[in-house]
């Protein structure tokens, strides 16, 4: 069992009531009372707050009183003395567990009182912490052994600042190797392991109530927890996918894929995986996946800047390719078979054809000798490029930078010409791969009103906002148009088969993303 601890870091008695309510109807299933957070800190107070939340939350849920030192992220500067009277204290009034920091627990008068306390109660438990709020621990494992040789009955809980993803992986070791320890990692790059505790078997993972209420750098909300990341279906067996990227944060991969999980009853979870830096940190990132199948990692999907070091490594790894993703010198799908064997896919261009095929009403092969004008030649340009040359279609490509232009069409035999030549485009189908049109610059369209026209089929791969300026003027001048969520939804649906096998509801992952866009 990982409890979903809330903590409680209200101000006063009357805030932490109203704190304890929103908690438990949020789905707490431990309450953490962050004492160090009360203005008018006392005992009594202390006594008061513990049977408040017991009536409240009732028996079945946890109480965890801590009395956070300032030296380890405490809120308010109290003395140590007080503080150690606040967790006896909290022992007497029936609290679960209470929280002390190693480094306190070490000093003899500390461990003095604490043990006395705790001896007279049959249940309460310690949690003996550690925290390092600018990066690792020097040695994590050596930590641990420490706490448990100091107090074997101890609940041990290690919580460092992950300075990279990468940094996480020595949390999962910790846990992978079983007990009932706490070991998370702070900051936008911990935020996986908030969400793996309950796969690994962490004893507690921490989320707040809001973003306002949060204790730690990176906690995530208990509404983000048990919504976008199926906290309440993770298990040992959960199998784990993500998007690499970044930025992720405002990636809508995990929305969908999530939602297609829950829909389809499958046993898997979608991460944001945030990986900085460059190639090398993106190869430790993967070696330190394989290294430990028992993760569970199963696929990802892989974004900027990452799409042609993905392909590279899998390549070094002797994997699978897929000849077009080789082409295009990019993959956004990356699949770890049970056997450990790597495989890479491009979904991009077949989830930019099928679009564009049923925007059109045609099948692919009706796409042979189709003019088309694409606008752009970046990374979406490339693969849609790719696709529309395989499908045969006759290809010009118009671009600010004539030499990008040049290349890609020289890589697929197409022709090119500068922006200035499109108001005399003569194209059956017009692809707009860039990012003119997006959100905040929604007043302006690639390609001008006047070169529209009603025979045309216009497909902006924009999606945020979904009805860009050039798809309202296509509109305007009787063209068919398509949108870029199209092609958004068909290139996670594609990337969804890879990872389970089976069909995507395409319509659920359109809503999430109207949804999500509508959030933002
Ligand atoms: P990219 O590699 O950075 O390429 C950007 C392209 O846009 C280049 O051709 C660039 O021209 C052109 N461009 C940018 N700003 C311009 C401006 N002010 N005036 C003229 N041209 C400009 O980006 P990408 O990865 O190909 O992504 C392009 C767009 O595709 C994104 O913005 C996004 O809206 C869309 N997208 C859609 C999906 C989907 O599934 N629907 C997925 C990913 C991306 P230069 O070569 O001259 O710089």
């Amino acid at each position: 069992m990982t409890y979903l601890a809330i903590p409680i870091s209200a101000r006063d008695v009357a805030h932490a009531r109203r704190q304890v309510a929103r908690a438990v109807d949020g789905g707490a299933e431990t309450l953490e009372l962050r004492t160090d957070y009360l203005t008018d800190l006392s005992v009594d107070r202390v006594r008061e707050l513990v049977a408040d939340v017991r009536s409240a939350a009732g028996a079945s849920v946890p109480v965890i009183v801590t009395c956070r030192d300032r030296a380890e992220g405490g809120a308010l500067d109290y003395p140590e003395s007080l503080r150690m009277e606040v967790l006896a204290a909290a022992v007497a009034a029936g609290a679960d567990f209470i929280d002390c920091e190693y480094a306190n627990f070490r000093r003899a008068d500390n461990e003095r009182r604490i043990r006395t306390a705790l001896s007279a109660s049959s249940k309460a438990r310690l949690i003996l912490s550690a925290h390092d709020f600018a990066g690792p621990f020097p040695d994590l494992k050596r930590l641990h052994r420490e706490i448990l040789r100091a107090c074997p009955e101890a609940v041990p809980k290690l919580v460092y600042k992950a300075r990279h993803i990468n940094d996480c992986f020595d949390a999962f070791d910790l846990l992978h190797g079983g007990g009932d320890g706490i070991v998370l990692c702070m900051g936008q790059a911990g935020l996986i392991s908030r969400v793996l505790a309950r796969k690994l078997g962490g004893l507690v993972t921490f989320a707040s109530i809001d973003a306002q209420a949060a204790t730690a750098p990176g906690q995530v909300t208990a509404a983000q927890l048990k919504g976008l990341y199926r906290h309440d279906d993770i298990d040992e067996r959960t199998e784990l996918f993500g998007v690499i990227a970044d930025p992720v944060a405002h990636s809508l991969s995990p929305a969908i894929h999530n939602a297609c999980f829950a829909d389809a009853q499958v046993n898997g979870l979608y991460l944001p995986l945030h990986v900085e830096g460059g190639r090398g940190l993106l190869y430790d990132f993967f070696d330190n996946v394989l290294r430990r199948p028992w993760l569970g990692f199963r696929g990802f999907s892989v974004t900027i800047p990452h799409k042609h070091g993905a392909l590279e490594y899998v390549r070094v790894q002797n994997g699978f390719i897929e000849p077009l993703a080789a082409q295009i010198g990019a993959a956004n799908t990356v699949l770890i078979g049970r056997d450990g064997r790597l495989s890479v896919y491009n979904t991009d261009y077949a989830g930019a054809l099928d679009a564009i095929t049923a925007g059109m009403g045609i099948e692919r092969r009706d796409l042979r000798d189709v003019p088309v004008a694409v606008v752009g030649a970046g990374g979406v340009s490339r693969a849609i490029v790719a696709g529309l040359s395989d499908a045969g279609a006759r290809i010009k490509i118009y671009n600010r930078t004539l030499e990008r232009a040049e290349l890609l069409a020289t890589d697929f035999g197409c022709r090119f010409a500068p922006l200035d030549d499109l108001p005399r485009l003569d194209a059956k189908l017009v692809v707009n791969c860039t990012s003119i049109g997006m959100h905040p610059h929604v007043d302006r369209s690639p390609v001008p009103a006047e070169a529209l026209r009603p025979e045309q089929t216009v497909f902006d791969t924009v999606y945020n906002p979904a009805r860009t300026l050039l798809l309202k003027q296509a509109r305007e001048a009787g063209a068919k148009t398509i949108d870029g969520i199209a092609m958004f939804v068909n290139q996670a649906a594609a990337q969804f088969k890879l990872f389970t096998n089976q069909p995507a509801n395409t319509n659920l992952m359109r809503t999430v993303v109207l949804d999500s866009l509508a959030q933002q």
